[in-house]
């Protein structure tokens, strides 16, 4: 698959805003208790996705939110329908839809299954009883082993997400502290075991931060949450790395493990791996954002990526509705791209995956000569220890990655 940015995108995303309700560490676009408003986002969808004019075949779709789950049967239906007509799938593509775990009941298994839906993500975030009411989660963590059990029983990929670093509370402000002792090292631990217990295809794990427009933020500000020190932090990364990668997924992005599974037909992602064909359960949607490629996207606050151009709708959903359906372009931000902008963001998102990026690929991808743009940046990073370079190739090391996110800004 070519990754060029100007060439036709091969890849859509579908934004679903709905949750059942809003988890207290969210800053996504994001909507609970406005179930009323779900008639009304189906009908812009198809009105924003109509604005293509024609359909566009991709290889990858990904639908995410929000809790895409959140819809009824039919209202998926309804939405896969949309989707479908406007972005048909390439033979052996992959179709992603995020899931609540409690939510994968006979009705929308059975449409998820109908559909051909291959691969589910699955917000677990956590099997801790704790660690789910500090998150303010709406489920339970048997509630994450019956989701697996229907995503296999649906022959679907499973990706599971886990959340660490989950904050102290202290109650009321005052100066007492609640029993709650924050997420310890161990609770870690056993997260990253109940996980590998059910032995997802695909595992994500995120640290949490706390930002700016969510609950947690101001909860903060008041000093009612206490994040947890950084060292122990940066020990959490490095123990599921470890724990992962002992219990056989491959780390092929900073947050991200796949495992290597027997090859389904039709499917390009293929290797030889001793006398039988695998394939990897790398998650392809986002190998496409990493690869700088092009992607459509629909819905509020979906980005997109299509001919150069970086486009964000509004992240309001209210706004969104408003514009869609009185025929107005929802898009709130737009951006084009400068040839040596977008050779430099590549770098970066090519960096965010294990493998590092080989100056060959770099020079053919962009036009650019690596060394010509960041070398003093490169040699600096390198000598820190941050960056490893085999003459070809550059790519994190493991200290870099505990602080890859101050690296971007000196690239871009
Ligand atoms: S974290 Fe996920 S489930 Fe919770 S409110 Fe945000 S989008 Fe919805």
């Amino acid at each position: 698959m070519s990754d060029h940015p100007l060439i036709p995108p091969r890849a859509a995303y579908v934004h679903v805003p709905f949750c059942d309700r809003k988890c207290g560490y969210c800053n996504f676009t994001a909507i609970a208790g406005r179930d009323g408003w779900i008639d009304r986002y189906l009908r812009a969808i198809e009105i924003e996705l109509s604005w293509l004019g024609e359909s566009q075949e991709v290889d990858t779709l990904y639908f995410g939110g929000g809790t895409p789950s959140h819809l009824a049967a039919g209202q998926l239906a309804r939405l896969f329908d949309t989707v479908l007509r406007w972005f048909p799938l390439a033979d052996g593509s992959e179709w992603t839809v995020e899931a609540n775990p409690n939510d994968l009941d006979a009705e929308r298994s059975a449409v998820l299954a109908e559909y051909g839906v291959n691969r589910i993500s699955v917000g677990a975030q956590s099997f801790d009883e704790w660690k789910l009411n500090q998150l303010e989660r709406n489920h339970r963590g048997a509630d994450i082993r019956r989701a697996a059990d229907v995503v296999r029983s649906i022959d679907a990929d499973l990706a599971i997400d886990l959340i660490f670093a989950v904050p102290k509370s202290r109650s009321g402000g005052s100066s007492a502290w609640s029993t709650e002792m924050g997420e310890t090292f161990a609770t870690w631990q056993r997260d990253l075991d109940s996980a590998i217990e059910l032995a997802p295809d695909h595992l994500s794990v995120y640290g949490l931060t706390i930002e700016r427009g969510s609950a947690f933020y101001g909860r903060r500000v008041r000093g009612d949450l206490v994040e947890l020190p950084e060292e122990i932090q940066r020990a959490m990364v490095l123990e599921a790395i470890d724990r992962l990668t002992a219990a056989g997924y491959e780390h092929y992005e900073i947050s991200n493990f796949a495992r290597w599974l027997h090859r389904k037909e039709g499917t390009e992602d293929t290797r030889m791996a001793g006398s039988q064909f695998q394939r990897s359960a790398r998650s392809r949607h986002n190998q496409i954002y990493w690869q700088g490629a092009p992607y459509h996207a629909a819905g509020p606050g979906a980005a997109r990526y299509v001919h150069g151009c970086r486009e964000t709708n509004h992240r309001s959903t209210a706004k969104y509705l408003q514009r869609v359906l009185d025929g107005q372009s929802p898009v709130a931000e737009w951006e084009m791209l400068d040839p040596e902008s977008r050779a430099r963001e590549m770098l970066v998102l090519a960096l965010r995956q294990m493998d590092g990026i080989s100056r060959d690929d770099f020079s053919n991808r962009t036009g650019f000569i690596l060394d010509d743009l960041v070398r003093p940046a490169i040699r600096r990073f390198i000598e820190l220890g941050f960056l490893a370079d085999d003459g070809e190739k550059i790519r994190l090391t493991r200290e870099g990655l505990l602080i890859s996110d101050a690296l971007w800004p000196e690239f871009l």
